[in-house]
């Protein structure tokens, strides 16, 4: 970042010493240093992620924005890029993939079918969006979204962190539940997400009584 960049409007730095001093807050360097290094868990789901891989070889060169340390760690990543079709069967995975990622920790949907489910939304096999469980930072539409249209939903991402807060932020809230765990949902005939218990239990009781 330029020291411009860096420093807060309206400090009139004096002009001798513009290179080397730097008035600005803790949120702008923390913001800084999490947007510019954001490191992606390698993982893919269908077509989208080729894409994805696209995105980081040289012609698009995703390394340019600070995203190019790929990690095969959730424990090491700090981003979790969908892309493709999320199943039933693999949602239990990724939901997994998730909580064992540290925080702060950023959920990217790309394509259609992450986004929405895409054309398999009416899939029996398929989740019509990865929102319904993990909280989405941004979504990139497509179907597949090109590594043109991927980088501009990272570029936002990155727009985005930079108007975090350090007491805003849902990972520091201290004495609350840690609100970006998501409970593994249950794979049997059908998804059960252990969130929607009472839901479920009303819905049986009322076709109990009819
Ligand atoms: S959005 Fe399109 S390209 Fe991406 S995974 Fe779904 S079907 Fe494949």
């Amino acid at each position: 970042m330029e020291n411009e960049q860096l420093s807060l409007p309206n400090y009139n730095i004096p002009e001798d010493i513009r290179d080397v001093v730097a008035v600005t807050t803790l949120d702008r360097l923390y913001n800084w240093g999490r947007r510019s290094s954001l490191w992606p868990l390698t993982f893919g789901l269908a077509c989208c992620a080729i894409e994805m891989i696209a995105a980081q070889m040289a012609r698009y060169d995703m390394a340019r924005f600070g995203m190019e340390v790929m990690r095969p760690s959730p424990r090491q990543a700090d981003m979790i890029l969908v892309s493709g079709t999320v199943t039933k069967k693999m949602l239990p995975a990724i939901i997994r993939l998730y909580n064992q990622m540290p925080e702060p920790k950023y959920v990217v949907a790309m394509g259609a079918c992450a986004s929405g489910g895409g054309p398999f939304k009416e899939g029996y096999n398929v989740v019509a969006g990865i929102d319904k469980f993990l909280p989405v930072d941004v979504y990139i539409p497509g179907c597949p979204p090109t590594p043109q249209a991927l980088i501009a939903g990272l570029i936002k991402l990155q727009e985005k962190i930079d108007k975090d807060s350090l007491k805003k932020v849902r990972w520091y809230q201290k004495g609350k539940e840690d609100p970006n765990y998501v409970p593994m949902p249950i794979l049997g005939p059908d998804l059960i997400d252990v969130r929607r218990n009472e839901e479920y239990k009303q819905a049986a009781a009322v076709k109990e009584g009819a």
